[in-house]
C-alpha cells in the first residue's frame, strides 16, 4: 500500500507521465461535452473501443445534441444502435435524453450523486462524467481499474462482493488526484486497458513494477478475484420467414425478454434443437401456414452468445403465393423490403436476411 500522501502523489505522477506518452487519440477524450461523454461511456459498456468507435461517430453526427437525441424516435435509435447488442443502453439511453431534456432544460448534472440517479448510470458512468466532464474528484472504478489496484496492492477481495466494493472505493479515495481527477481517472482506465491488461502483462515495461505486489510474488493471473461464475443458459429458437412476394412478416418484440423494441419473425422456442418441419406438425399456426405455402429450411444452425444465454437458432422459409389470405398473429404484419431495412433488428436476423441475399 502507498503509505502517506507523498507516495500517493509519485504514483499519480508517474500515472500521468505514463499516460501522456501511451494513451489512445480516442474521440470522446477531446471533448468536455458531457452529453458526448455521457454517450461514449454508454456505448463503451460491455463494447470494445474498436467496436464502439464508429457507434459514436453515428451517433454524434445523428444526434448532435441531447435534444436532437431526445426527440428522435425509438425505433430510429435502435435502428443506429443495430449490432452493439444489450438493446436496453440504447432504450435507457433514450429515455434519460428526455428526462434531461424535460426535467433538467438540457443541463446534465454536475455531480456523480445526481447523475447516478438516471436511467443506465451506475456507480462507474456517473463518477466517469463527473470527473471528465465538470472535474469532480471522484475514482471511476471499472474492471480495468479493479485489475491494476488488485495487483498492485495485492487485493485478494472479491471484486464483485460488497465487501469488495466498499475496499476498493476507500482505496480509490485515497489514490484520485484532487487536482486533475480527469486525467487520473482517464488514465487508470487506459493503464489497465494497455499496460495492466487481463492474463499476463509485460511487466518488465510497467512503471510500477517496483511497488507491485503482482509482479513481487508472481500473482498477475491471480488477481484480480472474481468469485462470483456466469451461469449460461441454453435456449433453441425457430423463426419461420413468412414470405409473400417480396414482402416479410416481421413483428415488433415486446415484453420482458431480450431485443424489445426490435423486429423479428414468427418464432417458437422449444426446449431442444428442432431439426425438421414435422417437429412443427403439432403446432397450429405452423401446420396451417406449411399448408398454405412451400417450406424451405435454412441448413445452417446459427449460435449467437449473449451474456447469460446461449442461443442456438434455426430458421426456416415459408414462401406463400401471394393470392393467398393467410391468418397471421395479430403482431405480424408483412413489411416490404425498404422497410425492413430500416426497422431495428436483432444482429442475427439481419445477418440472415444478407446471407440469403434478401437485404
Ligand atoms: S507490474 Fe505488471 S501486474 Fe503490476 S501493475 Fe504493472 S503491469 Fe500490472
Amino acid at each position: 500500500m502507498l503509505e502517506d500522501h507523498f507516495q500517493v502523489i509519485d504514483f499519480n505522477k508517474k500515472l500521468k507521465f505514463w499516460y501522456l506518452q501511451n494513451h489512445r487519440p480516442l474521440l470522446w477524450r477531446q471533448t468536455s461535452d458531457p452529453y458526448k461523454i455521457w454517450l461514449s461511456e454508454i456505448i463503451l459498456q460491455q463494447t470494445r473501443v474498436a467496436q464502439g468507435t464508429p457507434y459514436y461517430e453515428k451517433f454524434v453526427l445523428d444526434y448532435p445534441t441531447v435534444f436532437d437525441l431526445a426527440a428522435a424516435d425509438e425505433k430510429d435509435v435502435l435502428r443506429l444502435w443495430q449490432g452493439l447488442g444489450y438493446y436496453s443502453r440504447a432504450r435507457n439511453m433514450h429515455f434519460t435524453a428526455r428526462q434531461i431534456v424535460n426535467e433538467f432544460n438540457g443541463e446534465f448534472p454536475a455531480s456523480a450523486v445526481q447523475l447516478a440517479k438516471l436511467k443506465g448510470l451506475g456507480n462507474y458512468t456517473a463518477a466517469a462524467i463527473a470527473s471528465f466532464a465538470f472535474g469532480e474528484a471522484i475514482p471511476a472504478i471499472d474492471g480495468n481499474v479493479y485489475r491494476v489496484m488488485a495487483r498492485l496492492f495485492g487485493i485478494f477481495t472479491d471484486i464483485l462482493s460488497n465487501e469488495g466494493k466498499k475496499e476498493f472505493l476507500v482505496l480509490a479515495k485515497q489514490l484520485v488526484s484532487q487536482e486533475d481527477p480527469a486525467t487520473y481517472n482517464q488514465a487508470m482506465i487506459e493503464f489497465g486497458a494497455l499496460q495492466c491488461v487481463p492474463g499476463i502483462p509485460d511487466c518488465s515495461v510497467c512503471p510500477f513494477n517496483d511497488i507491485c505486489y503482482a509482479y513481487e510474488f508472481n500473482m498477475q493471473s491471480k488477481l484480480p478475484v472474481k468469485a462470483k461464475k456466469l451461469t449460461v443458459r441454453n435456449r433453441y429458437f425457430n423463426y419461420f420467414i413468412l414470405q409473400k412476394g417480396e414482402k416479410l412478416a416481421m413483428q415488433e418484440r415486446k415484453g420482458k425478454d431480450i431485443w424489445k423494441g426490435l423486429y423479428d419473425f414468427l418464432m417458437f422456442e422449444s426446449a431442444g434443437l428442432l431439426t425438421s418441419p414435422e417437429d412443427f406438425y403439432e403446432n397450429e399456426i405452423i401446420h396451417n401456414l406449411m399448408l398454405k405455402g412451400r417450406i424451405r429450411e435454412v441448413p445452417k444452425v446459427y449460435l449467437h452468445l449473449l451474456t447469460h444465454q446461449r442461443l442456438n437458432v434455426r430458421f426456416w422459409w415459408i414462401d406463400i403465393p401471394e393470392n393467398t389470405q393467410v391468418d397471421l398473429p395479430s403482431d405480424l404484419h408483412f413489411y416490404d423490403q425498404d422497410e425492413i431495412y430500416t426497422l431495428p433488428k436483432p444482429i442475427l436476423v439481419d445477418t440472415v436476411l444478407k446471407e440469403e441475399n434478401y437485404l
